[in-house]
Order: structure tokens, then C-alpha cells, then sequence
């Protein structure tokens, strides 16, 4: 009868909304965990560098300002401190606005290869100290114009070159190399042949917080957002990061770029003929 084909409907109908609701809770408690998770990580990032400061400067009313050179050894050391915090506290500020999505793209024209060229500049001195070597090779091409958020990709190959000199064996090399390729994009690479991750550790890497080796990366100062703030800006572009990486051989880190369309390149022929 017309009564129980609308009781069937109607109970179908309460199954299908409490089961939509279950999921929605499930969710939301997915969701909460991370957030948890998130909290726990950022007071734990925080809390190291802030007892270090403290330290220094207790042991200083303490009686260590006395002497002038361990006063200017423990400031210097508590100043390096705050500096950290500094560091992870707007790497902090650069990740929720990328998760929430405010951080709005100012998308332009401009030449990579110069920008890769004032990178290196940057980022030569800082190789040096550890004896390894920074290379930059585009074949023939002088210039070559994308379009994109120039500072924020400035940002990402500044973060993949100072992890291939992190995380780069003494007297190593890093290689930064642009491929324009035929279609529309360029591939932009920084090869290393440091210490290399092992292939259990490679999904991970993006992970806000993540670390292959947590004490070992912890001295070497990084908030351990670098790459999961590279792979939000990169996808923000909608273009793609790849990394390739073999243990105790090395690693490399690329991304693509959409070419301008407006711009000319200079293209290679006049410089080669
Ligand atoms: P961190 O601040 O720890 O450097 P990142 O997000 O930049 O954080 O990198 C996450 C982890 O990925 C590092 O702790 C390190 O274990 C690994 N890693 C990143 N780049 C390289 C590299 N070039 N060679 C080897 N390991 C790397």
C-alpha cells in the first residue's frame, strides 16, 4: 500500500542521513587529531630553543656576566637562540596561511634564470663554509621568462639548496639546473650527493614537522616545515614537485614552471650561432 512504500522511503531516507552524519563526525575527529597532533608539534619545536635561552641568560644573573668574554659567549648564544625562534615562528605564519588559504599568489612575468642566478649568489658562501661545491648550468639560454609568484619561488629554491648544503656530505656538490623544455614549462632541479633518504622515508618528506633523522636535523637548525611549505607554494601554482632520492647517494628535488606567454625568450639559437 501507499502507507508502507512511504515508510520504506522514509526509513531509507533516516539510514542514508545518519549514515552522511557518522561520516561527518568521523571526519571532524580526523581532523581533530591532526590539529592535536599540530599543537603538540609546535610547542614541542618551541620549547627547545626557548629552555636553551633561559638557560643562558639564568647562568648570566647567576654570576657569569662577570666575566666579559663568557658574558658575550652566552649572549651570543642566547641570541642565536631567539633568532631560531624567529625563524620558526614565521615559518609557522607561512604554513597556516598557505593551509588556510590566504596566502594570495602575486603572479607575474619574470626571467628563472636570474632569479636562480641571485640564489646562488646567496646561497654560494653558505655552501662554501661546508666545502661543497654550488653549481648553476643552464645550456646556452640567457634568459628564459615563467610566470608565477616570483618571491615565493625564490622561497622554494632557497629552502631545496639550503637542504642540499644541509644535508650535503662535506667537499659534496650541489647542482641547480633549469630544462626548458619544448612545451610550455621548464623544470627547475637541485641535485646533491649528500647523505641521500631512504625509500621508506621518501612519502613522509612533505609532512609538516617531519624528519628523517630527528636529532641529526634538529642541529642543523630547521623548523622541519621547509619542504611541507615548498610543496603547498608549488601546488598553489598548480604545478608539480617531484623528488628522487637514493640513500647514502643522494637527492634531488624538482619542480615545474609555466613559461610566459607574452614574453619573448632570447631564445639559444643566437647564441650558439
Ligand atoms: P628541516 O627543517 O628538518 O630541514 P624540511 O621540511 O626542509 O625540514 O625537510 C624535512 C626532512 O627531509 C629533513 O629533516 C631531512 O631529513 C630530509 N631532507 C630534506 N632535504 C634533504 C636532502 N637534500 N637530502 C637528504 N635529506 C633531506
Amino acid at each position: 500500500s501507499q502507507v508502507t512504500t512511504d515508510m520504506a522511503t522514509l526509513t531509507r531516507e533516516v539510514e542514508k542521513f545518519t549514515e552522511h552524519k557518522k561520516l561527518e563526525i568521523e571526519a571532524l575527529k580526523i581532523r581533530e587529531g591532526y590539529r592535536k597532533e599540530f599543537m603538540g608539534n609546535v610547542s614541542h619545536e618551541l620549547k627547545t630553543p626557548l629552555f636553551t635561552v633561559q638557560g643562558y641568560i639564568l647562568t648570566l644573573l647567576d654570576g657569569a656576566m662577570k666575566d666579559k668574554s663568557v658574558r658575550k659567549k652566552y649572549l651570543t648564544r642566547a641570541s642565536k637562540g631567539v633568532e631560531r625562534l624567529i625563524y620558526i615562528v614565521k615559518d609557522l605564519d607561512m604554513i597556516s596561511k598557505l593551509e588556510v588559504g590566504d596566502l594570495h599568489l602575486q603572479m607575474e612575468d619574470f626571467n628563472i634564470v636570474e632569479l636562480v642566478q641571485n640564489t646562488f649568489d646567496l646561497l654560494e658562501m653558505k655552501a662554501a663554509k661546508k666545502n661543497i661545491t654550488l653549481t648553476f648550468d643552464v645550456e646556452y639560454q640567457k634568459a628564459i621568462y615563467v610566470y608565477g609568484d616570483r618571491e615565493r619561488i625564490q622561497q622554494v629554491l632557497t629552502n631545496l639548496v639550503v637542504n642540499s648544503i644541509k644535508y650535503g656530505k662535506k667537499d659534496g656538490t650541489t647542482e641547480i639546473t633549469i630544462e626548458n623544455l619544448i612545451k610550455n614549462k621548464v623544470i627547475v632541479r637541485v641535485t646533491d650527493n649528500g647523505e641521500g633518504i631512504a625509500k621508506e622515508n621518501i612519502p613522509r618528506l612533505f609532512e609538516r614537522f617531519y624528519r628523517v633523522d630527528k636529532s641529526g636535523s634538529r642541529k642543523e637548525g630547521g623548523s622541519g616545515l621547509g619542504l611541507a611549505i615548498v610543496k603547498h607554494i608549488i601546488e598553489a601554482h598548480e604545478e608539480k614537485i617531484y623528488i628522487e632520492s637514493v640513500f647514502g647517494v643522494g637527492s634531488e628535488f624538482s619542480f615545474t614552471l609555466e613559461k610566459s606567454e607574452e614574453l619573448p625568450e632570447i631564445s639559444s639559437e643566437s647564441d650558439i650561432f
